[in-house]
């Protein structure tokens, strides 16, 4: 499997939108995601979010932090879909929704290769990208490439447009499972 390719990929044929749609991440979901990509080493790991969603609204907020079976390498990471099909058990009682599959990146570029737009699970939750294979810190969302999938093409947002999309909140109960080996 090949490593992923940071050199090319298409820009997007339309601006990106601001759709109005929030997802709080409570502040805990965000340090436990760091250190579940931490604990993979120098290597490419993925951790995803689960949680309520409501439709009308556009409010969504984070309950689960859920890694799943896969293969961590320092290049890329994967997932099989009997890997997914077992974490989204975790959930199925709840009826949380997957708002957003998270990954970390060598060094500090956090744009979506083309690897990441074909191993992106789900085009309505959004994709977050950590440098340095997760050893982030600093004042969200600097530093973190948030993307969301519009006309066809998951577009990098901005700063200001990542914070009013993903607000960090204070510590709310969570969900969180490693089912890595
Ligand atoms: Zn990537």
């Amino acid at each position: 499997m090949r490593d992923e390719d940071f050199t090319f990929r298409r820009g997007p044929a339309t601006a990106y939108r601001p759709s109005g749609a929030v997802l709080s991440l409570p502040v805990n979901a965000l340090e436990a995601t760091l250190g579940l990509l931490q604990r993979s080493g120098r290597r490419e790991s993925c951790v995803f979010w689960y949680g309520t969603r409501d439709r009308e609204t556009g409010l969504s907020a984070v309950r689960a932090v859920l890694a799943p079976v896969q293969t961590m390498r320092p290049g890329n990471y994967a997932v099989s879909a009997a890997a997914m099909s077992q974490m989204v058990t975790l959930v199925t009682a709840e009826d949380w929704k997957p708002l957003a599959q998270i990954h970390s990146h060598p060094g500090k570029g956090v744009r979506h290769s083309a690897y990441d737009d074909e191993m992106a699970s789900s085009r309505r939750a959004l994709s977050i990208v950590f440098p340095f294979y997760g050893h982030w810190h600093g004042r969200w969302p600097t530093g973190v490439g948030v993307h969301e999938h519009q006309n066809d093409y998951w577009h990098t947002l901005l700063n200001q447009d990542a914070a009013r999309r993903v607000e960090v909140v204070e510590k709310a109960p969570l969900l969180i499972k490693d089912l890595r080996r």
